[in-house]
C-alpha cells in the first residue's frame, strides 16, 4: 500500500516525504508521534494571538542556494536579519563579539590599538573561534580572549552543556566566532529570514501532496517493528524505504545504553507592552539560570498588541515522559556509541537514518534540508540503477 514510510515530520521527515512523493511518485506514509507536524520548528499562535516558536527560536539562514530555492517553493520570506546582544552585568554587547563589542568594552583609544592588532593578525572580516583566539601569544590579544571567554562563553556554555568550552566539541564552539568586523548580525549568510506565515504553514505546504498521508499522534512502534533485519508493518514484512528521523537508541530499546542529549525547559511570559526587548534574542552570558530570552515579535515582524517572550533553561536529558532531546552531546565516547547503533541498523535494507536525532548531529535548518535532498538524490539514483 505504501512505497515509503517516514518516521517524524520535522525538517528531515517533511523534506524527504515530499521528495519521495514528488520526484519518485511514491506513496508515502508519515508517522508523527506528536499532535502536530513540523518537529521542533513548529510555531503557533498563543492565547494572546502572538506567533511563538513552541520549541525555542528557529531562525533560517543559509549560503546554500539549492536549499533557499527549495524552501522558497513552500513559503515567502519575512526579511529578518537576526541580531543578538549579551547582557554582561547590565551592559549589552553584540554577539558574536565583534569590533563594535570591542570598542564598547575597551573604549576608543585602547579599542583602536586592539582592532589594529586583531586585524593584522587575522585579517579584516575574519571569523576566529574563541579557542583559536585563546592560543594567541600576544598579551593584549590574550586579554581580549580572556574577556570574551569569561564574559561571553564560559557561563553560557556551562548552563547550556554542563561543561566548559574546553570540554565540548570544537565544532560547537566555532558556531559563534569572534568577528573581526563591525557586522552586528548573528549570521553572515547570503539568505536569512523567517517563513512569512510561519514554519508550520511552510511544512503544511510541503506535506500537502496527494501521495503523502500524514498520521499525527501516532507512535511508530505501534505499527512498525524492526526484527532480525526485517521491517514489519503491522506484522507484515515491509520492504519499501523507511526513513527514521527519531533517536536511534530508542529504536533499539537502548540495547547498548542511552545516547546522551541536552534538553531545554521553556518559560513563556506575556506582556501588555508592544515590545520589552531591544533585540530578538538577549543572551545571559554571566548570570541567570536561563541562557537566553527570545521576543518573538522581533523575529516574525508580527503586528499585534502585547508581546510574548520565552526563557530557555537547559538541563540534562533523562528520557522521562514529556522531555525532548534537543541537542546531541558530541564527543568521542558518544559518537562511538552512536556508531554501534548505526551499525546495528545497517543490517536493515532500505532503512535510512536522517536528522539531528537519527544521525546524532548538530544540524542547522539548512544543513538538514540539504541532507534530506541528498538522501532523495541517492534513493532516486539507486532506483534508476545509477551507482
Ligand atoms: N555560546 C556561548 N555564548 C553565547 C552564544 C553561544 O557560550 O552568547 C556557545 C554555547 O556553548 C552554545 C554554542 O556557543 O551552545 C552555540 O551557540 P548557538 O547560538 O549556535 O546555539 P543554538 O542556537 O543552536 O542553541
Amino acid at each position: 500500500m505504501y512505497d515509503s514510510i517516514v518516521i517524524g515530520s520535522g525538517i528531515a521527515g517533511s523534506v524527504i516525504a515530499r521528495e519521495l512523493a514528488e520526484r519518485m511518485n511514491q506513496k508515502v506514509l508519515v508517522l508523527e508521534q506528536r499532535e502536530h507536524i513540523g518537529g521542533n520548528c513548529y510555531d503557533e499562535y498563543d492565547v494572546h494571538g502572538v506567533l511563538i516558536h513552541t520549541y525555542g527560536p528557529h531562525i533560517f539562514h543559509t549560503n546554500r542556494q539549492r536549499v533557499y530555492e527549495y524552501l522558497s517553493r513552500f513559503t515567502k520570506w519575512y526579511d529578518y536579519s537576526h541580531e543578538v546582544v549579551a547582557n554582561v552585568h547590565g551592559t549589552y554587547i553584540p554577539v558574536p563579539f565583534n569590533l563594535n563589542s570591542l570598542y564598547q568594552v575597551y573604549g576608543s583609544e585602547k579599542g583602536a590599538v586592539l582592532e589594529e592588532k586583531l586585524t593584522a593578525c587575522y585579517g579584516a572580516g575574519a571569523r576566529v573561534s574563541i579557542m583559536e583566539l585563546k592560543e594567541n601569544q600576544d598579551p593584549e590579544i590574550q586579554e581580549v580572549a580572556d574577556y570574551v571567554y569569561e564574559n561571553v562563553f564560559l557561563h553560557y556554555t556551562m548552563k547550556q552543556w554542563g561543561q566548559t568550552p574546553d570540554e565540548i566539541d570544537l565544532s560547537v564552539m566555532s558556531r559563534v566566532p569572534v568577528l573581526i568586523s563591525r557586522d552586528n548580525r548573528y549570521f553572515q549568510d547570503t539568505w536569512q529570514g523567517m517563513p512569512l506565515h510561519g514554519y508550520t504553514k511552510m511544512f503544511e505546504e510541503m506535506l500537502s501532496h496527494p501521495l503523502i498521508e500524514v498520521k499525527t499522534s501516532k507512535k511508530a512502534e505501534s505499527v512498525l517493528q524492526f526484527q532480525d533485519g526485517q521491517v514489519l508493518l503491522e506484522g507484515q514484512p515491509f520492504d519499501g524505504n523507511v526513513i527514521y528521523t527519531g533517536p536511534v537508541d530508542e529504536l533499539f530499546h537502548f540495547w547498548y545504553g542511552k545516547l546522551p542529549y541536552r534538553t531545554l525547559h521553556f518559560q513563556f511570559e506575556h506582556f501588555e507592552e508592544d515590545k520589552v526587548q531591544t533585540h530578538g534574542v538577549i543572551n545571559y552570558t554571566v548570570d541567570q539560570e536561563y541562557t537566553r530570552i527570545t521576543e518573538f515579535k522581533h523575529l516574525t515582524g508580527q503586528k499585534v498588541s502585547g508581546t510574548t517572550i520565552v526563557k530557555e533553561y537547559p538541563d540534562a536529558y533523562t528520557g522521562e515522559e514529556g522531555q525532548i532531546p534537543y541537542y546531541a552531546i558530541l564527543n568521542e565516547e558518544n559518537k562511538a556509541l552512536y556508531e554501534k547503533y548505526a551499525t546495528m541498523l545497517s543490517q536493515y535494507k532500505n532503512v535510512h537514518l536522517l536528522g539531528r536525532l537519527a544521525e546524532y548531529q548538530y544540524y542547522n535548518i539548512d544543513a538538514m534540508v540539504e541532507k534530506a535532498l541528498e538522501l532523495a538524490d541517492k534513493i532516486e539514483g539507486e532506483k534508476k540503477g545509477v551507482k
